[in-house]
C-alpha cells in the first residue's frame, strides 16, 4: 500500500496521515481504514478506524464519538446539567453524587496534583476566569487574584470515593477539568473502539490524542510536534503505538500586552500564566496521564518537570522551554526526530 504524507494541521501535535485513498483501494485482506471528524468536547475531535471491514471501522468511530458525547454530558462545565456543573452549583452547600467515570477523572487530577506538587490544580477556574484570557483579555489586579486564591485550596475539595460524592467546600470553588478531561476520553473512547471490533485507531481531541495498534503494513501512528513560535511548523516527529500525546503550550489561548504574553495555563502558586515554558507535550501509556502532566508540567518548569518524567514509567516528555531550547526526556531519546528545517 502506498502511503501519501499529509498534515492535518490541528493544536499541538500534527497528525501526520496516509492519503485517504489508502481507504477505498484495498486487497480482500487489507484492513479498512476510516476518518471522521466531528466538533465535540467545544474541540474538533477526529477520529481514525482501522478494522477487518468498512462496517466495523464505522461502527467502531461511531461508537468512539458516542462515548465522547456521553463523557461530555457528565464532565463538560458548559454543560448546566453535567455532574461537575452540579457539583459547582453546590459548592459550599451539599455533596453530589458522581458516577464512577466522573470520580475517576477527579482521582486522578488530584493525583496529578500531588506528582506535579500542585502544578496541576483543577480548581484555578475562578483565575482562569479573573485574567479571562479566553475572550475579553484582562490582566486582573493583585486584590481581584488574592480575592479568588481561597477558591483553589485543594484541600478543600472532599472526594468521597467509597460514597461516590464530591463536596466543595466554599461557595464560589469551581472544578474545572480542562486540563485533563480530553485525555480521559480519548482512552474512554479506545475502549469503546476497540469494544464494537476496531483493530487499531486514533482518537484525537485536537492535541490530546490516544492511539491504539498500529497501521496496516505494521506501521505505527507517524506524529508531528509544532513548533511554540513558527505556526504550521513541525518541530520534531514520533511514532506511536499503543500510546498517548498530549501538548500544553502558551501559543493557543494568549493575549500580549506590553511585550508580554499572557495565556490560558495559570500557576497556582502565582495565578499568573506560568512563565518557564513554551511548550511541554508529553507521551504517555494513557490519555489522562499525558493530558493533566503536560497541563502540571508546564507549570512545574522544565527542570522539576524533567525530573518528575524521569522518574516515571512509560512517561516521557520534550520540553521547548521560555528561551526556545528543546528538552527531551530519556525515554523519548532516539525516538524523537528533529526536523532540522526549522531553527
Ligand atoms: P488545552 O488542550 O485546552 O490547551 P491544556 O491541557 O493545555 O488544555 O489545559 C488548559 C486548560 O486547563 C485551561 O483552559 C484551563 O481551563 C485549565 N487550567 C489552566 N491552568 C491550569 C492548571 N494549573 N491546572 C489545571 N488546569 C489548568
Ligand atoms: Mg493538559
Amino acid at each position: 500500500m502506498s502511503i501519501g504524507y499529509r498534515f492535518a494541521v490541528m493544536s499541538g501535535i500534527f497528525l501526520i496521515l496516509f492519503s485517504p485513498a489508502c481507504t477505498t483501494t484495498r486487497s480482500e485482506s487489507a484492513p479498512i481504514v476510516v476518518k471522521r471528524t466531528q466538533m465535540q468536547m467545544g474541540t474538533l475531535v477526529t477520529i481514525t478506524s482501522v478494522a477487518p471491514d468498512r462496517r466495523r471501522a464505522q461502527d467502531a468511530a461511531s461508537a468512539g464519538f458516542q462515548e465522547i458525547h456521553r463523557l461530555e454530558e457528565l464532565i463538560s462545565t458548559w454543560i448546566a446539567t453535567s455532574e461537575l456543573s452540579r457539583a459547582n452549583a453546590a459548592a459550599g452547600r451539599d455533596a453530589v453524587s458522581l458516577s464512577r467515570d466522573t470520580m475517576k477523572v477527579l482521582e486522578a487530577s488530584l493525583q496529578i496534583a500531588r506528582m506535579t506538587e500542585g502544578g496541576f490544580n483543577i480548581l484555578v477556574g475562578p483565575a482562569v476566569e479573573a485574567w479571562s484570557v479566553l475572550d475579553r483579555p484582562t490582566i486582573p489586579s493583585d486584590a481581584v487574584l488574592q480575592a479568588v486564591r481561597p477558591l483553589t485550596d485543594l484541600r478543600e475539595l472532599h472526594l468521597n470515593v467509597a460514597e461516590g460524592t464530591v463536596y466543595l467546600a466554599k461557595p464560589g470553588m469551581r472544578v474545572d477539568v480542562g486540563g485533563i478531561g480530553k485525555g480521559f476520553a480519548a482512552d474512554m473512547a479506545v475502549a469503546a473502539m476497540q469494544k464494537a471490533g476496531a483493530t487499531a485507531g486514533v482518537v484525537a481531541l485536537s492535541g490530546d490524542i490516544r492511539t491504539f495498534g498500529g497501521l496496516p503494513g505494521g506501521m505505527k501512528f507517524p506524529f508531528g510536534i509544532r513548533h511554540p513560535r513558527h505556526e504550521e511548523a513541525v518541530l520534531a516527529f514520533i511514532d506511536l503505538q499503543d500510546e498517548a500525546i498530549s501538548t500544553a503550550g502558551d501559543y493557543e489561548r494568549y493575549f500580549e500586552r506590553d511585550g508580554v504574553r499572557y495565556h490560558h495555563i495559570l500557576d497556582p502558586i502565582t495565578l499568573q500564566p506560568a512563565r518557564d515554558c513554551q511548550s511541554v507535550t508529553v507521551v504517555a501509556r494513557d490519555g489522562m496521564t499525558a493530558d493533566g502532566l503536560d497541563t502540571g508540567i508546564f507549570v512545574m518548569g522544565r527542570e522539576r518537570g524533567l525530573a518528575l518524567v524521569e522518574r516515571l514509567p512509560g512517561v516521557g516528555a520534550v520540553i521547548v522551554d521560555r528561551d526556545g531550547k528543546v528538552w527531551v526526556s530519556s525515554y523519548l531519546k532516539g525516538r524523537v526526530r528533529m526536523n532540522d528545517g526549522i531553527e
